[in-house]
């Protein structure tokens, strides 16, 4: 008899069924109409209908299998009640076919934290630049990120009728990742991608001290890192506080997993343990490759701009 598959690949066979009914809520609020938005701390932060749902959704299916992980989602919600239609009680059988790399085999419920953002770039979704959205679980593990799965719930949305809609990458660190091709960027360009509704001019100054020979502004800090896997961008360079640990975590276990690497502007690692500060509020830096080249360029000044 087969031995049962260890804790992390049940976690992350889970939070993979789980992303694909939150990409599923996400279609629905959005066909539906009603976005039921609310401004959090300002026009920029906002929250909708579909944030919510996908928040209880994720949280409250995660938690009902692993009850003694510790879950820290994005959005701070009344006690509302749980629906039992927004539980998903999946799991994706491939992911359980995989082998858990060694130093993972002994994890307890305990010691696992995961990071959900429910709705990765709620300003693009509300105005209707559907594909920069994402649904991100991460997965930390001694305070680092070692699991994740981003969720694109409008993949190929303009691709027309024969295209598959959505898709899910998931990754663990010691096994790769998965669901997408991965993809350098133009060898000798420099393209960096950044934030395209929380821009201010640290983040522009940082910017253009690297001279890239192109810019891209999007949505969405798993969009970014997708651009960063799929070879449309050579770094993400975000050199301002707003981004959070849920924004960073599943997004970082997938690129690490990869060869890639994020760090805050400084080149510090972001920690994941459940008694961190949310705030990344030094920034964000990362690349498949070179990363090495557009740290070493990010000038002093910036860097004395944001504290960790
Ligand atoms: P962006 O690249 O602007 O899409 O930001 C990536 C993530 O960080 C998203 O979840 C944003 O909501 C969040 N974020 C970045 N800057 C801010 C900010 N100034 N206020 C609120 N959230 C922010
Ligand atoms: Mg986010
Ligand atoms: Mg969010």
């Amino acid at each position: 008899r087969m031995a049962s598959p260890a804790l992390l690949m049940r976690v992350v066979a889970s939070a993979y069924s789980a992303a694909e009914k939150a990409a599923t809520i996400v279609r629905n609020v959005m066909a539906a109409g009603d976005l039921g938005i609310v401004e959090k701390t300002g026009a920029n932060d906002l929250q909708t209908k579909a944030d919510r749902l996908v928040q209880m959704s994720i949280c409250a299916s995660l938690a009902r299998k692993f009850p003694k992980v510790t879950i820290i989602g994005e959005e701070e919600l009344s006690t509302d009640e749980v629906t039992e239609e927004l539980i998903e009680d999946g799991h994706c059988e491939e992911i359980l076919k995989k082998t858990c790399p060694a130093q993972y085999t002994g994890i307890k419920e305990e010691e696992l934290v995961i990071w959900v953002d429910p709705l990765d770039g709620t300003k693009e979704y509300t105005e209707g630049l559907l594909d920069h959205v994402t649904v991100l679980i991460g997965i930390a593990y001694g305070g680092k990120a070692i699991a994740g799965v981003i969720n694109q719930p409008y993949y190929n949305y303009e691709a027309g009728a024969g295209a598959v809609l959505g898709r899910t990458i998931w990754g663990v660190l010691g096994i790769g990742a998965f669901g997408f091709q991965l993809t350098e960027a133009p060898a000798g360009k420099h393209i960096v991608v950044t934030t395209r509704s929380h821009s201010n001019a640290l983040v522009n100054d940082c910017i253009s001290a690297l001279n890239p020979d192109s810019v891209i502004r999007v949505g969405g800090a798993g969009n970014k890192i997708i651009q960063l896997i799929e070879g449309k961008a050579s770094a993400y360079v975000f050199a301002s506080p707003g981004c959070k640990k849920w924004d960073t975590c599943a997004p970082e276990a997938i690129l690490h997993a990869v060869g890639g690497k994020i760090t805050d502007i400084h080149g510090n690692p972001f920690q994941y343990n459940k008694e961190v500060k949310h705030m990344n509020s030094a920034g964000v830096l990362a690349a498949l490759r070179n990363y090495d080249y557009y740290a070493s360029r990010i000038p002093n000044t910036v860097k004395q701009s944001l504290v960790p």
